[in-house]
């Protein structure tokens, strides 16, 4: 393909192709039926986006894109086998890969243009480059908070948000400015400078139990830097690929604080998780009800409803396996079993979707908080298997908790609950759970995947330790 004519049609036409596939993928990943069709259309499109890029007449020696390729090969394959625990904090440094690289060609078309870049085109150079570099370095920090390497409760300081908002104003500032006087190119380094200490600040207030909020949020960023980028690049791919990126980002921030019931400017600038430590140090030493595996598999062998509810220790175990046998076994039995799923389960959004799909479970057993909750106060027994903070009634009337407001399950209105956890240890935001103090509550202590496993073979299935 010798005739540029001809290429730059080719590539256009790969181009279009790859949109469409990133618009399936994200349609189709939206149901749990159909998430692998959808996850295979955007690996497709990403390689046809990619391989559209090679063959870019502007490319005259090859060797350093070959570099790139296999060193960004070398990063992303490890970075795609880590566990499914992790994935909110590797999304959060592809994030800030994303960010940086955007960041740079935003840096490398300023100076190759000035000083007669256009307004309109030094204010897509200073958007990119400014949402890029705050991205960059706010999500390494989200990365660091999430793998606890920094750490993860919020850190305040009086005036903070003024210091904050100062910082990004100096930025976009100096944006204006160039924006009309864009031959004083040494004031650009400032439009970088300021948003990545913006970057670091913006994450400093915000609690671990925010951050995958957070990440969505910054996912968003990436995706609006990567869309001016296309401005500034004239490619309609990167285009269409960062606006949808930057909307599908927002719809899910929006979603995920609806479910936890908080506002984005909460999320931002409210400081949740404060609480998390001298919470966990109040708690009281009250005595709960335990039960052995053998009895809890004759509660529920003999029940006829059973609402099991998943949390971020049945991930952290892999014991989906186990639940599925234990819902053959209960299913073999005559019982009735639904699943619980709160949308804020787990550690990111479908968290628990995904797990049960991968073991099998019927999508159709899988209810929604807003369909299972009318059905607790109909259901004989809720195992729950380690979820805590979905589960706790304290964020129905608490208002000193910092779930207050929360939606949550609620399991505490079926007649009988078990909790499988490992102790006494609180969830995510830290605090304990009135649920376990109940009489109608027994908690099954041990690991959730060992445990399970128990059940399933007093119930007379496979089960057993693995
Ligand atoms: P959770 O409140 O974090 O509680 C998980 C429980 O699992 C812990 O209390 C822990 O107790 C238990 N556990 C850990 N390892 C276990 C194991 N191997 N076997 C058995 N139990 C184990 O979880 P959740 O109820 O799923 O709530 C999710 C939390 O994450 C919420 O606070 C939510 O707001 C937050 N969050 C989620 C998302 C999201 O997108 N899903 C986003 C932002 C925030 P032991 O240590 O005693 O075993």
């Amino acid at each position: 393909m010798t005739n540029p004519i001809v290429t730059e049609q080719f590539i256009q036409i790969t181009y279009l192709v790859a949109s469409v596939l990133f618009i399936l993928s994200l349609k189709w990943m939206s149901s749990p039926s159909t998430a692998t069709r959808g996850v295979r259309a955007g690996e497709i499109g990403m390689a046809l986006a990619i391989g559209g890029t090679l063959l870019y007449h502007g490319i005259i020696d090859y060797r350093w894109v070959a570099i790139a390729l296999v060193v960004g090969t070398m990063v992303g394959v490890p970075l795609g086998l880590v566990h499914m625990t992790a994935v909110p904090q590797r999304t959060a440094l592809s994030h800030a890969f994303g960010a940086f690289s955007v960041t740079l060609v935003g840096t490398a078309e300023f100076y190759l243009r000035t000083p007669t870049v256009s307004p309109f085109m030094m204010s897509v150079l200073a958007m990119e480059v400014i949402l890029g570099s705050l991205t960059f370095t706010g999500s390494l920090m989200a990365a660091g908070k999430l793998q606890e390497v920094l750490p993860q409760r919020p850190i305040t300081f009086k005036g903070q948000n003024i210091v904050n908002l100062s910082i990004l104003a100096i930025a976009v500032g100096v944006a204006i400015y160039l924006v009309f006087h864009p031959e004083r190119s040494s004031l650009f380094p400032l439009i970088i400078l300021m948003p990545l200490i913006f970057g670091v600040m913006m994450i400093v207030p915000i609690g671990g139990a925010d951050m995958p909020t957070v990440i969505s949020l910054l996912n968003s960023y990436a995706g609006l830097s990567a869309a001016a980028m296309g401005f500034a690049l004239d490619s309609k791919l990167l285009i269409i690929a960062g606006a949808l990126d930057g909307s599908s980002g927002f719809i899910l921030s929006v979603i995920m604080s609806k479910a936890m019931n908080r506002s984005f400017t909460n999320v931002l600038f409210g400081a949740f998780g404060q609480v998390q430590s001298s919470a966990a140090a109040q708690q009281e030493a009250r005595s709960v009800k335990t039960a052995t595996a053998e009895e809890a598999a004759g509660i529920l062998g003999a029940a006829n409803s059973v609402v099991i509810v998943p949390g971020y220790g049945m991930a952290v175990a892999q014991a989906q396996h186990k639940v599925r046998e234990l819902y053959e076994a209960l299913n073999k039995r005559g019982v009735t079993v639904k699943f619980g799923i709160h949308p804020v389960a787990g550690r990111m959004p479908g968290h628990m979707n995904v797990l049960l799909a991968e073991a099998d479970i019927p999508y159709d057993k899988l209810l929604d908080m807003e369909a299972i909750n009318p059905e607790f106060p109909e259901t004989d027994v809720v195992l729950i298997i380690g979820a805590n903070d979905v589960t706790n009634p304290a964020a129905r009337h608490d208002q000193s908790s910092p779930i207050y407001g929360m939606p949550i399950l609620d399991v505490d209105k079926a007649r009988t609950v078990m909790v499988i956890k490992r102790g006494m240890s609180p969830g995510f935001a830290g605090i304990d759970n009135e649920l376990y103090y109940l009489d109608k509550t027994l908690m099954l202590f041990g690991d959730a995947r060992e445990f399970v496993g128990d059940i399933v073979r007093e119930l007379g299935g496979p089960g057993g330790h693995s």
